[in-house]
């Protein structure tokens, strides 16, 4: 498995963590707010081979404790799991991202014991979801499917959304809250125009809107902070 991206350190990547980061190319959604479209079509043989990840992660035992997967989405690719045993083997805590498109490849994982942490993207409310992963039709049942495999508690997770001006409102949030009732932790992150978005006339929403989104999911959540502001 060929690696397209390494951060050799974050201290925010994974939450309680000395990390590095690991990007794998590949997306099934085209979210206009992306701030990895590079990595979105890049080709999944270029990159770093896998022999090089796992002698750098060798030589940063003791020094770092966790390892990051993100993407583009990793449960795109079939070779995963063997990865994650290497990272495994290796003594690392795993943290793994995902847009929750793959439910049962998540919970594969999760119950091999190969991921110890799961940030779960909820893009939006129900009605906004195709809008808000740049679809025109959506189905959302294997993203349920994920919700409420994490809602569970089978992991420690947490589910995050990307505040947009353009795709986010109040209904937006009162949604999510009865959708994520009773989660363990939920992040709201402030949306950061980039000049490399997909689409380029996106705008943050002020620290203002961002609070008071995060006082209507409060009631359902009680675990609710702000990223990004
Ligand atoms: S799911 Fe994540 S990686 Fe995929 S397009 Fe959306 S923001 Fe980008």
């Amino acid at each position: 498995m060929r690696i397209q991206g390494l951060q050799k350190l974050t201290l925010l990547d994974y939450p309680g963590k000395t990390a590095c980061t690991v990007f794998l190319s590949g997306c099934n959604f085209r979210c206009p707010f992306c701030h990895n479209t590079p990595l979105l079509t890049a080709d999944a043989a270029d990159g770093m081979a896998e022999e090089e990840l796992l002698a750098f992660l060798k030589k940063r035992r003791g020094l770092l404790d966790g390892v990051a997967i993100t993407g583009g989405e990793p449960l795109l690719r079939p070779e995963l799991p063997a990865l994650l045993e290497k990272i495994k083997e290796l003594g690392y805590a795993v943290k793994l991202d995902t847009n929750g498109a793959f439910p049962d490849r998540l919970e594969q994982i999760v119950r091999a014991g190969l991921a110890d942490y799961v940030a779960m993207d909820v893009k939006n409310s129900p009605a906004r979801y195709a809008q808000t992963v740049g679809a025109a039709e959506f189905d959302l049942a294997p993203i349920d499917k994920s919700v409420s495999f994490l809602l569970r508690g089978t992991v420690d997770y947490e589910f995050r959304t990307t505040a947009v001006a353009e795709f986010h409102d109040d209904a937006s949030f009162l949604s999510l809250a009865d959708w994520l009732a009773g989660a363990r932790r939920y992040f709201i992150q402030c949306f950061e125009p980039r000049q490399t978005v997909l689409q380029a006339d996106l705008h943050a929403p002020s620290p203002a809107q961002l609070h008071h989104w995060a006082e209507l999911v409060r009631p359902n959540i009680s675990n609710v902070s702000l990223r990004g502001i």
